[in-house]
């Protein structure tokens, strides 16, 4: 999950990473008010899940109050690479005497956290890798040991950093946010810029902070920051309900358990002429319930025309399936859709019957995938 800018800053401010002082503002008006609360010139900064906001005019200075109303009302609205800015961030603005970068990622290829430290910082850090990659300091934590404060001086000396000050500044700076990228379970904490002011104080002047979404059930305070409005519906509601679930552009709904075979099933689809509704896995279990779930999720989407069940029974069993098929049916109004499901492995045999003893004019049994795939194109381009 990613957050937001301010979302970030909140955190790093519970942490002691020094930022400044700002307000969210989701209107011209709220944006004056801001400005008039923080006093002085402000930045206003358009809130969107994407980078190069600057470049792309979602950054703008504002001198005085009416002024940050005027920049407040250019930035709204605007399409930043397919990010619509509905929410500003109204923030003090600083005096920028330097530009550094810092950053902390996962390595998976080592299985260590990577911080990266640049006093080049300002720009797009693969540009510096690019041109200049001895100017980015780039240095492994090992878990087991954790952060050790040597490593925040190899990252200030490796990167030319001299004033003792900042040294100091920027080596708790250090500190803190690897604190923060394990304590909420962070897959990525970068401050482009962190920067100096002419009066020599350091503090992080933007802030990009993913959380592995498979930790989010440690953080319920950081999952309420989830900005539902900005996603997708229909994702949202699968996410409420627990369902693996990627909307795409066709017609014909899939249902598959496992990943591998969901993605199998998307591509047999397409491969006989047919267009994918969505990718939906019930995933291991595959219970009564999760079934009734996913079917509830894919008839949301309007475009669904037909519904094609592949299924290969191991720990998910085939009855279990059928159970959930039926319960679906007598639970949703599901008349309209035709639906196909293939059934192997673990009690198949056991499902298909209970399928054929229920008698539903609805369900077409097939016995292979790519007959199955076949029938919920045909099925689908029928109605
Ligand atoms: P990004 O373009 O999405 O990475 O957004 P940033 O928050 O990094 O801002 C982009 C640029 O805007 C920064 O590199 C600064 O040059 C400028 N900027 C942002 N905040 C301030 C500020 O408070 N004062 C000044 N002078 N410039 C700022
Ligand atoms: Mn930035």
């Amino acid at each position: 999950m990613d957050l937001y800018e301010y979302q970030g800053k909140q955190l790093f401010k519970r942490f002691g990473i020094p930022v400044s002082e700002g307000r969210v503002a989701t209107t011209p008006a709220e944006a004056r008010a801001a400005a008039e609360e923080i006093g002085g010139p402000v930045v206003v900064k358009a809130q969107v899940l994407t980078g190069g906001r600057g470049k792309a005019g979602g950054i703008k200075l504002a001198d005085d109050p009416v002024d940050a109303e005027e920049k407040a009302k250019q930035i709204l609205g605007l399409d930043i690479r397919g990010h619509v800015v509905r929410t500003l961030w109204i923030e003090s603005a600083a005096d920028i005497e330097k530009e550094y970068y810092l950053s902390i990622t996962f390595d998976r290829g080592v299985k260590k956290a990577l911080l990266m430290f640049t006093t080049q910082g300002g720009v797009e850090i693969e540009e510096v890798a690019e041109n200049d990659p001895d100017a980015l300091v780039r240095l492994h934590v090992d878990p087991l040991e954790g952060f050790q404060p040597w490593q925040a001086r190899r990252l200030i000396y490796g990167a030319g950093v001299e004033d003792p000050s900042e040294q100091k500044q920027i080596a708790s700076i250090v500190e803190k946010l690897y604190k923060a990228f394990v304590e909420f379970d962070a897959m990525l904490c970068e401050i482009n810029p962190l920067i100096v002011t002419p009066d020599g104080e350091v503090k992080a002047l933007d802030s990009k902070f993913t959380v592995d979404d498979n930790a989010l059930f440690r953080h319920p305070d950081i999952s309420e920051m989830r900005d539902t409005a900005a996603a997708d519906p229909l994702e949202a509601f699968a996410r409420e309900k627990g369902v693996t679930y990627v909307k795409l552009d066709g017609d014909v709904g899939i249902c598959g358990n496992g990943a591998g075979l969901s993605m199998s099933t998307v591509d047999v689809v397409a491969h006989v002429g047919g267009k994918p509704a969505n990718f939906c896995d019930l995933g291991g279990g595959g219970n009564a319930q999760g079934v009734v779930d996913a079917l509830e999720v894919i008839t949301h989407d309007p475009q669904v025309k037909s519904i094609f069940f592949n299924v290969f029974g191991g720990i998910t069993r085939g009855d279990e399936v059928a159970r959930g098929i039926l319960e679906a049916l007598d639970r949703l109004d599901m008349s309209e859709y035709p639906i196909v499901v293939r059934l192997d492995g673990t009690n198949a045999e056991e499902g298909r019957k209970i399928l054929a003893e229920a008698g539903k004019p609805n369900i077409y049994p097939e016995a292979t995938m790519l007959d199955g795939a076949k029938r919920a194109v045909e099925l689908a381009a029928a109605r």
